[in-house]
């Protein structure tokens, strides 16, 4: 049976990228793209090199757009393989409304598509959280980097730190708190703790699912810049590797160039 895989940012980028990888292995893409008409064109782009790619819209800060990806992922193929948590943002300048938006992108929107997909991936599926250095635990205060990295952390004590680096934030105290004055740096800390908590979550599941964490490193894309070191190339083999394991794959992890990365 033909795989399925769907990849949220998928019309630019280290996204689109991983698209190309993922279908170049004969694997049918889900491009999901927060814009419709940006997701369609860059599908065709895809389809007219040969590979099997569709195009829908995804917001991941959106609950029913959200929903509405899963519906039509059951409808239309029964269920999914594999899902690329690729969406994410990286905002000029840092204040509450900055906090907030980085968070909900980058971490709810991630767990937010997880948690509509999960139920509908069939066994052996991959689950890949796209990451990034800059999540690095270091930059918390001894307290917070304890806590984010607590070996048996639930899913609501972790989305409770996020909602507290965001009112902490909205409140002039987050500095005070410990936490370092980058939304971006926390969410993809949080992404890389939600990563241990669904692997955690999976266990006893019975499906083999794998749930990991891929950093690109410097990419050159809009965010990355036209100065940064890597192609997207690069970028997404990490992530492409991650969602392509074969069964009995490492679990929870957090990767770059392939390999385990400290954060
Ligand atoms: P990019 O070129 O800026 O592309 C970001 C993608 O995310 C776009 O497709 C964008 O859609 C999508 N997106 C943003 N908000 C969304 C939302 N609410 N719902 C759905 N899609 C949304 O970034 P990139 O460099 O390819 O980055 C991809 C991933 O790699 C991100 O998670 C990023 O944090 C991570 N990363 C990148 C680098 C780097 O050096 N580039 C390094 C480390 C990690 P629109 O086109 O509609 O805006």
């Amino acid at each position: 049976m033909r795989r399925i895989a769907v990849v949220s940012g998928g019309n630019r980028g280290i996204g689109l990228e991983i698209c190309r990888q993922l279908a170049g292995r004969g694997i049918h893409v889900v491009l999901a793209s927060r814009d419709a008409g940006r997701g369609s064109a860059a599908a065709k782009v895809l389809a007219e090199q040969g590979l099997s790619v569709e195009a829908r819209q995804l917001d991941v800060s959106d609950e029913a757009s959200v929903a509405e990806l899963a519906r039509g992922i059951e409808a239309e193929h029964g269920g999914a393989d594999i899902v690329v948590n690729n969406a994410g943002i990286a905002m000029d300048g840092f204040n509450a409304e900055v906090a907030r938006k980085t968070i909900d992108v980058n971490f709810f929107g991630a767990l937010r598509l997880t948690d509509a997909l999960l139920p509908r991936m069939r066994a052996e599926g991959r689950i890949v959280m796209v990451t990034s250095g800059l999540g690095d635990r270091r930059s918390l205060s001894k307290p917070l980097k304890a806590q984010v990295g607590k070996a048996d952390l639930t899913r609501d004590e972790l989305i409770r730190l996020m909602r507290r680096f965001v009112d902490d934030v909205a409140a002039g105290r987050h500095t005070a708190e410990g936490w370092p004055s980058s939304a971006y740096a926390v969410s993809k800390m949080g992404l890389n703790a939600l990563t241990g908590v669904v692997a955690r979550e999976l266990a006893g599941d019975g499906r083999g699912i794998l749930c990991n964490a891929a950093c690109p490193g410097w990419v050159r894309t809009d965010m990355g810049g036209a100065h940064a070191p890597r192609s997207v190339e690069e970028g997404a083999e990490t992530p492409v590797w991650l969602a392509t394991l074969p069964p009995g794959g490492p679990q929870g992890g957090v990767f770059r160039d392939k390999a385990p990365a400290a954060w």
